[in-house]
C-alpha cells in the first residue's frame, strides 16, 4: 500500500479524497500512531504537531484512554438511556472548570457552539450575536458569517442570507468594536476563541477579555467562550483559569473527549436549566453523552489530573518555544500560549484577521514541506495551529529543533 495509490483510489469515492477538507493537503495516510508520533503507510515516521488538529493532549494511543475504551467496549457502545459514566463525567467538568454548574454532552464542537448560541438566544430573548471576523466556531450556519462592506454575508455558499443576518462580525482584539455592536442592548451573545486557534495562533492583548467582559455586564449580553482548543490545554480549567475571566456559556470539545467525537455545553443552572427537558431549549442527540467519548472523556481527564500533565506539558513546550526563537530569521514571528504555537513570517505579528492576511503564507508552505520531508508534521495552513503533547519530550522537542533549522529560512 503506498500513499499515491490511496489517494487515488480516495478521490473515487470520497470528496477531494477526504471527510474533512484540510486533510486533502496532507500527502500522506496514516497506518498507525502512538505517544507523539504517527506512521504513514509506507512506514515513514513523523513527529505530530498536528495533533488530530487540538484533541491529542496526552499523545496517541495514551494506554489509559485505550483501557477504559475498552472496558466499555465489552459492555455495549450504546444504550439509549443514562449511564453512571455521563455523572462521573459532569462531576469532573463541574469539579475543574470555573463557574461551570452544569453540563450538557453532544458530539462535536460544531453542535457545542451551536447549542450554546441557541441557549443564549434563549436565555436573554434577544436574536443578534457577536462573532470575531476570522475564529472559527464550527461548520454550521450562523457562525459562517464574514463581514462585507459594512454588512454581513454568508461565508459558505448554501447559506441563504437570511440565516446570517442576525450575525455582527467584528474585529478580534478591538474593545470599541465590541462595545459600538453591543451599544444598542439587543445581542444576545458574543462568541470568542479566547486565544484564536483557527487563524493560527492569536492570544488576546492584555486586558481584552477583561474589558469583554465588563462591556457584556453593562449590555446584559452573555460571553459564550467557545473553549473547543483551550479547554483543558491552557490549565485545567482552561482560559477563564489561565486569564482569570469568567464567561457565561462555555463549550468544549476536542481535548474532553480524549481522542473520541465530543462536544460539551456548560454553564450555571439557571442558564442550563433552559434546555430541554427542562426548559424550553430544544437540544437532543442519538449519540449525545455516548458511553465511549465518555469513558474515553473521563480517563483523560483523570490522567490530566493524576500525571500532572500541564506542569509537564508546559515545561517541555517553554523548551521548544525558546528554541524555535533562537532560530526564527528576522522576518518571521512565533505566536504561543501554553501548549498552542503557530510561526508567521513575513509579519512582525498577528492581532486579528486583517493582520493574519498579510502573512506570507506561501513561504509557511515551503517551510511546512520542507518539515515533512525531514519527519515533522505540522498542520498544512498557516491558518492552524501547532499542539505539543504529553509525550513531546525533550529528544523529540531537540529532533524538532534540529529540523527546523535545516529547513527555516
Ligand atoms: C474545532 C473547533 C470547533 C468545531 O469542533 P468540531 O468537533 O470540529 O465540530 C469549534 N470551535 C473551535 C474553537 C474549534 O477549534
Amino acid at each position: 500500500m503506498n500513499n499515491a495509490s490511496l489517494l487515488d483510489e480516495a478521490q473515487q469515492y470520497l470528496v477531494g479524497g477526504v471527510n474533512s477538507p484540510i486533510r486533502a493537503l496532507t500527502p500522506f495516510f496514516t497506518k498507525k500512531a502512538r505517544g507523539a508520533y504517527l506512521w504513514d503507510v509506507e512506514g515513514k515516521e513523523y513527529i505530530d504537531y498536528c495533533l488530530g488538529y487540538g484533541p491529542l493532549i496526552l499523545g496517541h494511543a495514551h494506554p489509559d484512554i485505550m483501557a477504559a475504551v475498552k472496558e466499555q467496549l465489552k459492555r455495549g457502545t450504546l444504550y439509549g438511556t443514562s449511564t453512571e459514566t455521563e455523572i462521573m463525567f459532569a462531576k469532573e467538568i463541574v469539579k475543574v472548570v470555573p463557574n461551570v454548574e452544569m453540563i450538557r454532552c453532544v458530539n462535536t464542537g460544531t453542535e457545542a457552539t451551536m447549542g450554546a448560541l441557541r441557549l443564549a438566544r434563549g436565555v436573554t430573548n434577544r436574536e443578534k450575536v457577536v462573532v470575531f471576523s476570522g475564529a472559527y466556531h464550527g461548520a454550521h450556519e450562523c457562525v459562517l458569517a464574514k463581514a462585507k462592506k459594512g454588512s454581513v454575508a454568508p461565508s459558505s455558499k448554501g447559506i441563504p442570507a437570511a440565516l446570517v443576518s442576525n450575525t455582527i462580525p467584528v474585529k478580534f482584539n478591538d474593545t470599541e468594536a465590541v462595545a459600538a455592536a453591543l451599544s444598542s442592548n439587543d445581542v444576545a451573545a458574543i462568541i470568542l476563541e479566547p486565544v484564536m486557534g483557527n487563524l493560527g495562533c492569536i492570544p488576546p492583548k492584555k486586558g481584552f477579555l477583561e474589558e469583554v467582559r465588563k462591556i457584556c455586564n453593562e449590555t446584559g449580553t452573555l460571553l459564550i467562550f467557545d473553549e473547543v482548543i483551550t479547554g483543558f490545554r491552557l490549565a485545567m480549567g482552561g482560559a477563564q483559569e489561565h486569564y482569570n475571566v469568567d464567561a457565561d456559556i462555555v463549550t468544549f470539545g476536542k481535548i474532553a473527549g480524549g481522542g473520541l467525537p465530543i462536544g460539551i455545553i456548560g454553564s450555571q443552572a439557571g442558564i442550563m436549566e433552559h434546555f430541554t427537558p427542562v426548559g424550553k431549549v430544544y437540544n437532543a442527540g442519538t449519540f449525545n453523552g455516548n458511553p465511549l467519548s465518555m469513558a474515553a472523556g473521563l480517563a483523560a481527564l483523570h490522567v490530566l489530573k493524576r500525571d500532572k500533565v500541564h506542569r509537564r506539558m508546559h515545561r517541555s513546550f517553554d523548551e521548544l518555544m525558546n528554541g524555535i526563537r533562537c532560530l526564527l530569521p528576522e522576518d518571521a514571528v512565533l505566536q504561543s500560549v501554553k501548549g498552542m504555537f503557530q510561526i508567521y513570517f513575513g509579519v512582525d505579528g498577528v492581532c486579528d484577521h486583517t493582520e493574519a492576511a498579510n502573512v506570507d503564507k506561501e513561504r509557511y508552505m515551503r517551510f511546512w514541506k520542507g518539515m515533512l520531508k525531514e519527519g515533522i508534521f505540522m498542520p498544512p495552513s498557516n491558518y492552524e495551529s501547532n499542539f505539543v503533547s504529553y509525550y513531546h519530550d525533550s529528544s523529540t522537542i531537540q529532533n524538532t529543533l534540529d529540523a527546523i533549522s535545516k529547513v527555516i529560512k
